[in-house]
């Protein structure tokens, strides 16, 4: 059976793995939209290569180009917010949203809203609303599949189980660059350092949020509102292998986990076929070619992200959103050259401190937090640095 897929964030690391799998089984699945922020370029591209019938471009301003670049076939090219939610929301009952950040928040929610089976890649969407984004997909009957390698790992695991049974969740992290890196080594670190990930191939601002650990705390974050338990019951421990995906322990003491390389493949696929599975060109996983599997608790002092988001869940209301937002700004300042690595956590540390928000009602509550604290983060930034 063909289904309707939409992939938002298609031109990302996400999106073209996405789509690489798509075009391995041409019988499974029709593209139905594509979106990009900019990249109007690859966004043609793959639209003229899916025979996609929308292709989206979030910048207004790149319409023109991208309607120039896909004269004379059957897609339509759209831009900014309203096609963009169009594209999550259209005929596709399976949507990819995998746009980074809370840029992703109104297009996800838009296709939860509708009902649509969502493979959720974005997890800043789920960081900075999720109780309204698990809500609204208890009210709509959408179902949200977890893309994270974690969180799909997880996910996995605890198919057929009985929820109750859970004593707890154990999220592995592979350490990130500087795992091994002195505190003075990672004050020193530059984008590049920061960017280059042992393990995985992914899009800047995760590969820095792998850096800084903050990742992890998203994910924390991310699967207390996938799966329902509190702070107490979410562990980390950090596996440089990356080959444990995650683990659930269980009441009786019995520890299930998922396996396989580090290919962002290997999850996607299961999102998008389940409930059945599809094959994958993942390179098969050879235990004894890896020979061993080490685990280490996080240190705290060299990765204060990760604790700081264990904060934020712990507070509730609107301390996520607030993490998240701070957390986007700091990163692209640093990728920006203009602030240093040990200035993200710090600068997420003041604006978590200096927040005083009621926890956000609806996703316009969220859009006004995340706003008014990018502002102040911006503002913080310039005046330290003045
Ligand atoms: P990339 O930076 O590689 O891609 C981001 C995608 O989002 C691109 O298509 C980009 O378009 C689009 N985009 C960026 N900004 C906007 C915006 N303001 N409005 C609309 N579209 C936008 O990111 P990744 O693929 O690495 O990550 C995507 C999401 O998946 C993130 O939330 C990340 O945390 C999560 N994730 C990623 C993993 C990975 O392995 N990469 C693993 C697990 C989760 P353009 O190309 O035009 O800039």
């Amino acid at each position: 059976m063909t289904r309707k897929l939409a992939i938002l964030g298609a031109t990302g690391s996400i999106g073209k793995s996405t789509l690489d799998l798509v075009e391995r089984n041409p019988d499974r699945f029709e593209v139905t939209a594509l979106t990009a922020s900019t990249n109007v370029e690859a966004l043609a591209e793959l639209a003229r290569r899916t025979g996609a019938r929308l292709a989206v471009v979030a910048d207004e301003g790149r319409y023109n180009e991208l309607a120039g670049l896909l004269a004379g076939t059957d897609c339509r090219a759209a831009a900014g917010e309203a096609a963009l939610i169009e594209a999550a929301t259209g005929d596709a009952e399976l949507v990819m949203a995998a746009i980074v950040g809370c840029a992703g928040l109104k297009p996800a929610m838009a296709a939860v809203d509708a009902g649509r089976t969502v493979a959720l890649a974005n997890k800043e969407a789920l960081v900075t609303a999720g109780a309204l984004m698990t809500g609204a997909a208890a009210r709509s009957g959408a179902t949200l599949l977890p893309v994270d390698s974690e969180h799909n790992a997880i996910f996995q695991c605890l198919a057929g189980s009985n929820r109750e049974h859970v004593s707890k969740i154990i999220l592995t992290a592979s350490g990130g660059p500087f795992r091994a890196t002195s505190a003075d080594g990672i004050a020193a670190a530059t984008p590049a350092q920061a960017v280059a990930h042992p393990k995985w191939s992914m899009g800047a601002k995760i590969s820095v949020d792998s850096a800084t650990l903050m990742n992890k705390g998203l994910e924390l974050i991310e699967a207390h509102y996938l799966f329902g338990l509190p702070s107490s019951q979410l562990d980390v421990v950090i596996h440089p292998q990356s080959v444990i995906h995650s683990l659930v322990e269980f009441v009786d003491g019995s520890v299930l986990a998922q396996l396989g390389n580090p290919d962002m493949r290997i999850p996607i696929a299961y999102a998008l076929a389940w409930p059945e599975r599809m094959p994958t060109p993942a390179q098969r996983l050879d235990l004894a070619a890896i020979g061993r599997l080490d685990f280490e608790a996080p240190d705290l002092q060299r990765f204060p992200a990760l604790r700081l988001a264990r904060e934020a869940l712990e507070a509730g209301g609107a301390a996520p959103t607030v993490l998240n937002a701070a957390n986007e700004i700091a990163v692209a300042s640093f990728l920006a050259g203009a602030i240093r690595f040990p200035q993200i956590a710090a600068v997420v540390h003041e604006a978590l401190n200096g927040a005083d928000y009621d926890a956000p009602n609806s996703i316009g509550d969220v859009l006004e937090i995340d706003r008014v604290t990018r502002e102040k983060t911006r503002s913080m930034m310039q005046a330290s640095c003045a």
